[in-house]
């Protein structure tokens, strides 16, 4: 049986005040819901939030005693370096961070960032001991030019070189965020989006093997409330959500975080 992960993406929101903020008024709704704790603590769900690095110290911080993790939204794969404006995996591990974005759609598209270089991300990630969550998705067009599924193919196979089975299963999770799902409140349909992350399940048995494909934690987004929630996580190959807007506020992240369980 695998966990459910259930994370948010801040994107560039929140810095390091409305983001103890937010911890304080999180905490409170986590303490008041024993199921939530009751799932964290016996492994069956894991809540994560990717916050700008600017907040990380912040972020860690704050969640010393809850069960939440913490994770950054990009990384350089050098430790150091005369990378302006990056900030590396061991920085991001000083801080008590333990999980990294990878290929978000707004990196790929909007920072023009390639296979290449975040194949270079994942395997620098899980080097230096963070949880890569490696993020594949196709463009309106190429789903409309019915090439959705080898967009895929290539984003995982690309990004994924160099990796063996047993960091896969355990350091490596992979989120299905189809582009024109992302911050335009279209949700893919969850027939739609149980395809794509069945197809990766596939992938992933034959770019691995069948284990790793049982093991392997993957995740949906595209605008996620807490309403669409429960049809989303019921469908087999989707172990948990990746969540831009509706993670910005505690009340309706908790509420995606009880409708997941
Ligand atoms: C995201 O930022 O990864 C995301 C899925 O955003 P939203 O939920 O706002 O569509």
């Amino acid at each position: 049986m695998r966990r459910k992960f259930i994370a948010g993406n801040w994107k560039m929101f929140n810095g390091p005040k409305a983001t103890s903020e937010f911890i304080n008024k999180f905490s409170a709704e986590i303490k008041a819901s024993p199921e939530v704790i009751k799932a964290v603590a016996d492994g069956s769900e894991e809540i994560a939030l990717f916050v700008p690095a600017i907040s990380l110290t912040a972020a860690a911080d704050g969640v010393k005693e809850l069960p939440v993790i913490i994770g950054a939204q990009n990384c350089h794969w050098e430790k150091n370096g005369a990378f302006t404006g990056e900030i590396s995996v061991p920085m991001i591990t000083e801080v008590g961070a333990t999980h990294v974005l990878i290929g978000h759609s707004e990196r790929r598209h909007i920072f023009r960032e390639i296979n290449e270089e975040l194949n270079k991300k994942v395997q620098a990630a899980v080097e230096g001991g963070l949880v890569a969550v490696l993020c594949v998705g196709e463009l309106l067009e190429e789903r409309e030019a019915g090439r959705a599924f080898d967009v895929i193919r290539e984003q995982f196979i690309e990004g994924l070189k160099g990796i063996d089975a047993k960091t896969a299963a355990e350091k490596i999770i992979i989120a299905y965020e189809p582009v024109w799902a992302i911050g335009t409140g279209k949700t893919a349909g969850n027939d739609d989006a149980e395809e794509i992350c069945g197809y990766i399940r596939k992938l992933t048995a034959e770019r691995f093997d069948g284990e790793t494909a049982d093991k392997i934690i993957i995740l949906y987004g595209g605008s996620v409330k807490p309403e669409n929630t429960k049809g989303i996580i019921s469908q087999p190959d989707i172990d948990g959500v990746l969540v831009g807007g509706a993670s910005l506020k505690p009340e309706s992240f908790i509420q995606i975080v009880k409708n997941a369980l």
